[in-house]
């Protein structure tokens, strides 16, 4: 398989790994050098080739290099979900006889295609690329170690989180996806459990904000954002009685451990097919909006400067989302 999309996007192909691990046997997967943690311990895995698309093998040298590395393993299939003109190619260059991809993307250069569902779930719509219309796995996975267990546990020992706690996730590579109450809504829930803040070193600042809000409120936080492995993070995000994040890769990590999850939705709807599917989970977003979507991703910024997609998401609302969930009365 060659997935080279975002981290939540390889998270959420994890059941089209299993289906096609059933079928094949375990998959070799061409996938970015920051993904490439989250699969090298997935059971449907056998191999993950890393791809810097964007660094060292970055151009027609890159993609030749290591075509060329692919065709000496002699692959019998493709599976292509990234409608993506480099993943076709790279297949082409690979000599790969049997490339599967989907009909609205680079169908010339497949020799197989599937009809990529217009609605539904994402999980499921990537499903369809094996053919399949439904499968007893659609939840991602997550091959968790326990070495990755042992450090979260750590991590939080050592942030004095040892019972019941709330996991945020405020960051988002897209800025107008991110919430701008976090901070506001730890100190809401301080007294009733520990906050961990889970993030990437971009989300630092973030994480130091929300920990000095409860602090002031008298309450334990710990930020973990840049200070542990993706793997660890999602190890951590298990340990929660719940997840509270953007339309972003922790809300898919939430989704493989089973953590229930509120997840805030700004200039992206749930209905694109990437919110929490659980019982118990709950998808927020301002209704009545008229400019809302206003991208399929997410725009760095508010094109029209006010974001009351986000702004006007009240902590109450959050916090009512949260109480709907039962997490904090049913896990420690
Ligand atoms: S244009 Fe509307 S939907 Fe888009 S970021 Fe601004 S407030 Fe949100």
């Amino acid at each position: 398989m060659i997935q080279t999309a975002f981290l939540g996007d390889v998270v959420l192909t994890t059941p089209l790994l299993t289906v096609l691990a059933e079928r094949h046997g375990p998959v070799d997967v061409v996938t970015t050098p920051a993904a490439t943690p989250l699969l090298e311990t997935h059971p449907a895995v056998r191999r993950v080739i890393p791809y810097a698309k964007r660094g060292a093998d970055r151009g027609i040298t890159g993609i030749v290099r290591l075509g060329r590395a692919l065709r000496a393993e002699r692959y019998a299939f493709a599976y292509l979900p990234h409608r993506s003109l480099r993943s076709a190619t790279l297949a082409i260059i690979a000599r790969i006889p049997r490339r599967i991809g989907f009909a609205d993307g680079w169908r010339l250069l497949y020799t197989g295609s599937r009809q990529r569902p217009a609605t539904g779930h994402e999980v499921d719509r990537l499903l369809a690329l094996a053919d399949v219309a439904s499968h007893h796995q659609t939840a991602p996975t997550l091959g968790l170690t326990a070495a990755d267990v042992a450090a979260a546990e750590a991590a939080l020992r050592a942030g004095g989180i040892t019972a019941t706690f709330v996991a945020l996730a405020p960051g988002s590579i897209w800025g107008s996806k991110r919430w701008p109450h976090y901070a506001a809504l730890a100190e809401q829930l301080a007294d009733r459990a520990g906050i961990v803040v889970v993030g990437s070193a971009e989300d630092v600042a973030l994480g130091e904000e929300i920990s000095t809000a409860v602090g002031r409120s008298g309450g334990r936080c710990v930020s973990l954002c840049g200070q542990l492995t993706l793997r660890q993070s999602a190890a951590v995000i298990r340990k929660a009685a719940v997840l509270v994040t953007n339309d972003s890769a922790p809300l898919h990590f939430a989704q493989a451990v089973a953590t229930p999850t509120v997840a805030i939705f700004g200039p992206t709807l749930p209905s694109f097919g990437f919110g929490p599917r659980g019982p118990r989970d709950r998808a927020l977003g301002v209704d009545g909006l008229a400019c809302r979507p206003c991208s399929a991703h997410g725009p760095a910024r508010c094109p029209l400067g006010h974001h009351l997609c986000m702004q006007s998401l009240r902590v109450e609302d959050v916090l009512h989302a949260i109480e709907e969930t039962g997490a904090l009365h049913r896990r420690d």
